[in-house]
């Protein structure tokens, strides 16, 4: 049987974030690259989707890179690359508009969370963005795709595209599904517990960024909201500023978050431990990144032979969707 194969992606819209590293990134290194034919990738045409500044988009993505070798991607295991590098991205998200309809990209709950932010200047890659995201994953016959909870909706909508161009044109996509760690899928702000920890959201201070130096990491903590609730207990739903720090320490050491609030008498002590679990696991990415950084190289060497070993493993199946759909 065929190894299984993954694929997922991090955007370069802003500095990867402790909600990207616990909901998806620290997987790929720890567990996925070791258990199946694995590709990661620098999503920078998805960059573009919202206003940006094309020298920062490309500083982000090379720091992002750099950050996935850091984290401990290994080359001679999975392939890293950057997306516009290979071309069959583009080729097959064409395909995967005119497989989507315009109600089904609309019901989309990012796209209308940022439409709502953004007003008439939306673009309207934001709207095709999951074509996008399905043609990144369907390319590469991808079993598993590992991300956090926000991104639930667009793997569905991947798998209802793979299986609508299957029926429609003969078997080319296989249909994949997502894979979420067991705690924190789904990060919040420190300041903001009931949204999401994003690396593009204007206010940084409820914000843990990977390449924060400590003092930050542990300021940043101290700050965090929590309630006026005098004992410490996980409940997520009345209590989301506790229940959001005790996810993240559970998903550094390893415990439960349920069990560990037992532990705690204060949130002073509480916060403390989040803050020092966060800083020991982030040092070595750091210092690995900073190593990195220096060997400019090196990563443009791994960037190339990842975009070359994508590039072989993708051109095949579009090709085959091309001929599909009678081009
Ligand atoms: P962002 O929202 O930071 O721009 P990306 O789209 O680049 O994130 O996503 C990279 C990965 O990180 C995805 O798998 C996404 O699900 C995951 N992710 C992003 N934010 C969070 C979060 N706050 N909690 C858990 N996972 C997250």
């Amino acid at each position: 049987m065929a190894r299984t194969r993954i694929f997922s992606g991090v955007k370069p819209t802003g500095h990867l974030t402790l909600g990207n590293y616990l909901g998806a990134l620290r997987r790929w290194a720890e567990v996925d690259q070791h258990r199946a034919d694995a590709l990661f990738c620098v999503v920078d045409l998805h960059a573009l989707t919202v206003a940006h500044d094309p020298a920062r988009v490309r500083r982000l993505t090379r720091q992002a890179a750099t950050l996935l070798l850091a984290m401990g991607l290994d080359p001679e295991r999975c392939t890293v690359f950057v997306q516009s590098h290979v071309d069959e991205h583009a080729r097959l998200s064409y395909l995967m508009e005119c497989t989507a309809s315009d109600g089904e990209m609309r019901r989309m709950i990012q796209y209308k969370e940022k439409k709502a932010q953004g007003g008439a200047e939306v673009r309207l890659s934001l709207l095709t963005y999951p074509a996008l995201m399905a043609a990144d994953i369907l390319a590469y016959g991808t079993d598993e795709v590992p991300v956090g909870e926000d991104q639930a909706q667009h793997v569905e909508l991947t798998r209802d595209l793979a299986v609508r161009f299957n029926q429609r044109y003969g078997p080319v996509f296989v249909v994949p599904r997502a894979t979420r760690p067991p705690v924190a899928a789904r990060v919040k702000d420190l300041q903001e517990p009931t949204a999401k920890m994003g690396k593009s959201h204007a206010r940084t201070a409820g914000i843990v960024y990977l390449l924060d130096e400590a003092e930050t990491v542990r300021k940043k903590v101290a700050r965090a909201v929590t309630d006026a609730h005098p004992e410490v207990v996980y409940d997520p739903a009345e209590r989301p500023g506790v229940a959001n720090l005790l996810e993240i320490l559970a998903a550094c050491t390893g415990g439960e978050p349920g069990e560990l609030a037992g532990a705690y008498g204060s949130y002073g002590a509480l916060k403390k431990d989040v803050a020092e679990a966060v800083v020991e696991m982030l040092r070595p990415v750091r210092e690995r990144h900073a190593e990195l950084a220096a060997d400019p190289g090196y990563v443009d060497g791994v960037l190339r032979d990842g975009a070359e070993r994508a590039r072989a493993v993708a051109r095949p199946r579009v090709d085959a969707a091309y001929r599909a759909v009678g081009l």
